[in-house]
């Protein structure tokens, strides 16, 4: 009988965090969620409380503690309430858990992805912006403190499953992320200049949250993707490829040196890479149904349009320049984001919010968290000045 896992949540009400319940709860026997954390919602959180039973429920906005007190203790759990970014990076390195879900959105989730590292957790990583931004460093960590990282990313899980014990071996010789090409695939750029936050996160494949909705959307997911890609399996840019692939049921290819190539193949639906990461090395029921190739009828694979979507260029060019340039990439990103979220800035102006923020601060060496928490502190102040020159337009 495997021993029972207890997995700490991180960004539980999320898109991620709630199908990852969805596969806990599928086997009781053999995993139980000890841990639910989330940014601010305090309802939501409570209600997922009810629900799981966890032991810990960390809200991160200090000010919602007295709420989610208040809330746990009307619903007569036993739940102990945390608030606070520190709380969480402290509950990811506690032995009440040994399996973080790492499923907080955007660089807010460092501390708490690094802090499972040095503990030594299994990681399951979705926060695919901690690896951005500081990538060396949770790599590292997490290799000396002997945590087994399993990437949730379809893509990177994909390459994960196709490799053997999922590692990087010397026989591998590129491997190929796959992209749907997000809800404006085929547009030119004229047709994109008045998109909608609302068309924009209406994504074709796959129901995400709407952050990594709009990265899909402006193809800087995959350029993130790419970033996060040489991180996990130390591989160099030159040797991660992407493809357009509209019907997202091959998810990546792994290309070996003797000519074979192996892809992993699924429905659009993250609860297959959550199981694999929560089973790990086993394979476990994760509620989605098998493919019916016959079905689906056709695969089609396509170059990306490196023109009329300039972030994957963009996050290529920071990845080639190093240090702190993924950070500034990525915190740009994350305020032009949401300056598109909120109705501030066009659709197009998202590249050109990061493309100027990546030329006003040259990367300079990212010998330290402190260091790259800076950069990126000072990358969004830059994006945010900037924000009203876009408005204007
Ligand atoms: P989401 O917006 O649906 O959920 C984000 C979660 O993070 C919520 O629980 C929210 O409360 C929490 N959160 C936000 N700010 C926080 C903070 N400062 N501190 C603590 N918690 C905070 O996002 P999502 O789509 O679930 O994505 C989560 C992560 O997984 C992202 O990094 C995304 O790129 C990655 N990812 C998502 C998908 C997907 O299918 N949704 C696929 C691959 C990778
Ligand atoms: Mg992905």
């Amino acid at each position: 009988m495997t021993a029972l896992r207890n997995v700490a949540v991180l960004g539980a009400t999320g898109s991620i965090g709630t199908s990852a319940l969805d596969v806990i709860a599928r086997h009781p026997g053999r995993l139980r969620a000890s841990v639910l954390a989330a940014g601010s919602n305090v309802e939501a959180l409570v209600a997922l409380c009810r629900e799981h039973r966890p032991d810990h429920a960390a809200i991160a906005d200090p000010e919602r503690f007295q709420a989610l007190r208040d809330g746990l203790r009307a619903a007569g759990l036993q739940t102990r309430a945390h608030a606070g970014a520190g709380a969480i990076a402290d509950l990811a390195a506690d032995p009440c858990c040994d399996t973080v879900l790492a499923a907080i959105v955007g660089a807010a989730g460092l501390d708490s992805t690094l802090a499972a590292a040095r503990a030594g957790k299994r990681l399951l990583l979705a926060n695919k912006e901690s690896l951005v931004l500081a990538g060396e460093l949770v790599m590292s960590a997490a290799g000396a403190a002997g945590a087994t990282v399993v990437p949730i990313d379809s893509e990177h899980s994909a390459v994960f499953q196709c490799l053997p014990e999922g590692r990087m071996g010397p026989g591998v010789g590129r491997v190929i992320l796959t992209a749907s090409g997000g809800p404006f695939r085929g547009r030119s750029r004229a047709e994109l200049a008045a998109v909608t936050p609302a068309q924009a996160v209406a994504h074709p494949k796959w129901t995400m949250g709407p952050k990594i909705s709009v990265d899909s959307a402006t193809l800087m997911n995959k350029g993130l993707e790419v970033i996060e890609a040489h991180h996990l399996f130390g591989l160099p840019a030159a040797r991660i490829d992407v493809l357009v692939h509209p019907q997202s049921l091959v998810h990546a290819l792994v290309e070996f040196q003797d000519g074979s190539t192996l892809a992993q193949m699924g429905l659009p639906d993250m609860r297959t890479a959550l199981a694999v990461g929560l089973g790990w090395p086993e394979r476990i029921d994760s509620g989605v149904a098998g493919l019916d190739l016959l079905a689906h009828g056709r695969l089609e694979f396509e170059p990306p349009d490196l023109e009329t979507f300039p972030c994957l260029a963009l996050a290529r060019q920071a990845m080639e320049a190093g240090g702190t340039a993924p950070g500034t990439l990525n915190a740009a990103n994350e305020v032009a984001v949401e300056a598109f979220l909120e109705g501030r800035i066009g659709f197009l102006d998202i590249p050109c919010v990061v493309e100027g923020a990546l030329e006003a601060l040259p990367a300079a060496p990212a010998a330290s968290v402190e260091a790259l928490r800076e950069a990126d502190a000072q990358a969004r102040r830059l994006a945010r000045a900037a924000l009203p020159r876009y408005a204007a337009r």
